[in-house]
């Protein structure tokens, strides 16, 4: 699929352009598990994935050689597998999986509207971060377009709500936008194309 050289340049790339305090998490949901060793031999430090069975089985064989996140839509059946095996859910968007989870995460916010999107609406933040106290952030994830621009009135909103809860993680940014994200303060952003790309 892709060889650790070309990770590793494209790697090093995006961490001369956002810096040595941004978090570059690998989102893996493209890689096979067979290909893990590539990532961990081209200097990748942070996983995401989106889907709880494969993060089980990813973990699984390679658990020691990363640090994993979840960045997929968080089910509260599946909060259990999160809870052994990650270190932060940049996902979470209801109280049900709240209640289940144990670890450290980022609140996604659904700021488009888009009925599509997973997230909660502005309206329901307050209420999410009540009911748990583990919220060191919020996500988002814009709509898809050509035009990273685009995506900046998102990612400057989303700092200002941070701002307003005191929250200081904001993960927002993907291979389309992650320069505009880190401009708007992102401290992580969620690579996965542009990573595999030869
Ligand atoms: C796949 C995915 C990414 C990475 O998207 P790319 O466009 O491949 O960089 C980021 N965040 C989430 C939630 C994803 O599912």
């Amino acid at each position: 699929m892709f060889s650790a050289d070309e990770v590793r340049s494209n790697y090093e790339r995006i961490r001369s352009e956002v810096g040595e305090a941004v978090t570059i998490v690998a989102a893996t949901k493209y890689v096979p598990l067979e290909n893990f060793t590539a990532l961990a031999e081209a200097g990748v430090v942070v996983v995401g994935e989106n889907r709880a069975q494969d993060l089980e089985a990813k973990h699984a064989a390679y658990g020691n050689a990363f640090r994993w996140h979840f960045i997929g839509h968080l089910q509260s059946r599946k909060a259990k597998v999160v809870n052994r095996t990650c270190e932060l859910v940049h996902s979470l968007s209801s109280e049900s999986a709240a209640k289940r989870l144990e670890i450290p995460a980022l609140v996604e916010v659904n700021l488009s509207g888009e009925e599509t999107k997973s997230g909660v609406p502005e309206a329901e933040l307050d209420a999410l971060l009540a009911a748990y106290p583990q919220v060191r952030g919020l996500m988002t994830m814009p709509p898809e377009t050509d035009d990273p621009e685009a995506s900046r009135p998102y990612f400057s909103r989303l700092r200002e709500l941070a701002a307003e809860c005191g929250l200081p993680e904001l993960s927002m940014g993907t291979s389309q936008d992650y320069r505009v994200a880190v401009e708007e303060g992102a401290t992580l952003i969620r690579i996965g194309s542009v990573l595999y790309q030869g």
